[in-house]
């Protein structure tokens, strides 16, 4: 519990003390009264302040405002027990679902927790702790075990484990030694480790989840949007239907303290607490509950798009495979086959594709990084440079070597991806590698399909033989080969034409050289966000770790979440409506009016929190 909570739950219990004696000791007159509106002023003072200010500020009609009325017009009827009751029971109502709120921050929190507080730098012989942002790139960090890595790097020294668990929800530690990777917002297990720093803080992997996870809530789904126009006009609606409730009938029928009193008790219902809160909640504890699983949901607004997922759109490179290419053979027309991997290592040092890794690695020998220059990077083709600052060397895929105007011998029908090199102009001989399909990929394709995903499609800049084995062997619908980033773009605006009403397509890939089609997908989900930037970028959902099969359950808990919203709306306004015809007909008094409204919203929040459950999720998948 917070300070103002306990702040408040203090002053209830005061004034719940003063209003038990004041009914015990049967007061009576002004001793009556009086005690009663000290009891009041206790509990309700801040609500009727609230009330005024922002009365001042032009925003009449909100809840404090309603509850203000009610209760003071409940004083001028007589009636203080009911006018202190309705307040008690209010405040209650507020401290429980504050509690109710923070429970579900907690696991954001949990997220949030990921901030580290400082990083170790060697200096004559000793360890200082600096801040992490004042810690600049290139210089040697050291983490012992038990710390958090407060920036991406690389480690120099050391063997440990890594709880990544903060990040990707996965339990199982991951090994690291010199050489490898880390990124910030992981914990050292076991061995101490020296590591180079990659990234300032404010471009690390922790600072972007935190920027992330605090602008999520900024992007409203329908039905948050829904709520806020409905509260627009509803709140001003119930106010003149009271004054109407009030003023009319005793024109005609007499009976005005009934009538009245009537009025007062209705706008006590009306108090739209429930669906003001519970909405917002519940897509919240969606976000929250998603990042759990080490899904990052950027908004509401995708909880809502992914629970109707109609078609799904892959990317193959590093999303349904593994993107960890080995190289099988080495072909060179007229050099020796090490020259030709040499000459290709070069030209891919500098690309953070998952083929340039891959042939890097297959290399394996240093570099003389000196002896390239002006690489480019043509996205689903391949690069070109210049090497030894004499010879141009292109290095990619048929589209490449089109590019500048050399036409590939034929090959045949290969299986695996041919990576083709040309230098100054003439074919110089190809690299075959191939790529493992994740072992995941074939169950997230069968659970799609089981969770009602209507259409599943390949897309690839890869040739139409290893696009169709892949899909074969995943049982997609469809494949789509060959393609430059901006057909992926076309193909994706053809697909999204084809959606039925009500259904959305999602995009999945690695991030890499996929931003447009990312962007221009309903929702675009990257995955392996862990040390991919353009991931965390590009994307309205990151899958943290490196399954496709996160995608199920995102949908699914997507899926809940909006049935909880819709559960909760429903329930809400029906309950409200037929009990403010109640009051309206003067069958439901003050008491029972209070009751249903806090009723209401602590069940619609506990209806939320279901969502966070996610531990039974965990298992499920
Ligand atoms: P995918 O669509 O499967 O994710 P990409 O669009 O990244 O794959 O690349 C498509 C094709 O372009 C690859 O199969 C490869 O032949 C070629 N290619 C792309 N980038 C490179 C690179 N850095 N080096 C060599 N070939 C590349
Ligand atoms: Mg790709």
């Amino acid at each position: 519990m917070t300070k103002t909570e306990r702040f408040t739950l203090l002053r209830i219990l005061i004034s719940a003390a003063i209003f038990a004696m004041a009914s015990f000791l049967l007061l009576r007159g002004l001793y009556s009264f009086f005690a009663f509106l000290v009891s009041y002023l206790i509990v309700g003072g801040g609500v009727v302040k609230e009330a005024f200010l922002n009365i001042l500020h032009g925003q009449v009609f909100d809840e404090n405002f309603l509850m203000t009325v009610a209760t003071i017009g409940a004083f001028a009827l007589g009636e203080f027990p009911e006018a202190v009751a309705v307040m008690l029971f209010y405040q209650v109502g507020e401290v429980l679902q504050a509690i109710a709120v923070n429970h579900s921050r907690a696991s954001i929190a949990d997220l949030m927790d990921i901030r580290p507080q400082y990083a170790n730098l060697m200096e004559n012989g000793t360890l200082i702790r600096t801040e992490p942002e004042k810690v600049s790139v290139g210089t040697l960090i050291y983490v012992k075990p038990g710390e958090r890595i407060p920036l991406d790097g690389m480690v120099m020294e050391g063997t440990s484990a890594l709880d990544t668990a903060a990040l990707t929800g996965e339990s199982m530690p991951r090994e690291v030694t010199a050489g490898d990777s880390v990124v910030s917002g992981c914990i050292n297990l076991s061995g101490m480790l020296a590591v180079r720093v990659s990234k300032e803080f404010e471009d690390s992997t922790v600072a972007k989840i935190l920027e992330l996870v605090e602008s999520a809530s900024e992007k409203k789904s329908k039905s948050e949007n829904f709520i806020t126009k409905f509260a627009r006009w509803y709140t001003p609606a119930v106010v003149f239907s009271a004054l109407a409730l009030a003023f009319l009938p005793p024109l005609w029928m007499g009976g005005w303290q009934t009538w009245i009193y009537r009025a007062l008790t209705f706008l006590v219902i009306s108090c739209p607490c429930a669906l003001v809160l519970s909405v917002p909640l519940s897509f919240f504890c969606g976000i929250g509950g998603a990042s759990k699983c080490g899904i990052l949901i950027k908004g509401s607004n995708y909880i809502e798009a992914l629970s109707q997922a109609g078609i799904v759109v892959f990317d193959k490179t590093g999303t349904l495979t593994e993107g960890v290419f080995q190289v099988t053979d080495v072909h060179p027309t007229d050099r020796g086959r090490s020259d030709l991997l040499e000459l290709a290592a070069l030209v891919e040092s500098v690309s953070n594709h998952p083929i340039s890794r891959s042939l890097l690695r297959a290399w394996n020998a240093p570099l003389d990084l000196a002896r390239v220059s002006d690489v480019k990077e043509v996205p689903g083709c391949g690069l070109s440079a210049t090497v030894d600052k004499t010879h141009s060397v292109a290095v990619g895929n048929h589209s490449m070597m089109r590019q500048i105007g050399i036409t590939v011998p034929d090959r045949g029908v290969r299986q695996e991806t041919l990576i083709h090199v040309a230098v100054d102009g003439r074919y110089a001989g190809w690299i075959v590698i191939s790529d493992q399909i994740r072992t995941d990929s074939r169950q997230a394709v069968e659970e799609l399909r089981r969770i009602g995903i209507r259409k599943t499609v390949l897309l690839t800049g890869d040739t139409k033989v290893v696009a169709d084995r892949i899909s074969a062997s995943l049982g997609l619908d469809e494949s789509h080969s060959d393609l430059l980033p901006s057909d992926k773009v076309s193909d994706v605006e053809a697909l999204l034409a084809e959606k039925r009403e009500q259904e959305t397509l999602i995009y999945m890939g690695d991030g890499v050289n996929d931003a447009p089609v990312l962007a221009r997908a309903d929702v675009g989900v990257a995955m392996g966000g862990l040390g991919s930037d353009a991931a965390l970028e590009a994307a309205d959902v990151v899958i943290m770790t490196d399954e496709p099969s996160k995608l199920v359950t995102a949908v699914l808990l997507a899926r809940k979440t909006m049935s909880i919203v819709r559960q909760n709306l429903i329930f809400a306004i029906s309950v409200k409506g037929l009990v403010l015809a109640l009051g309206g007909l003067g069958l439901v008094n003050l008491w029972a009016a209070v009751f249903a409204d806090v009723g209401v919203s602590i069940l619609a929040v506990l209806n939320a929190l279901r969502v966070l459950k996610v531990t039974s999720w965990r298992k499920r998948r």
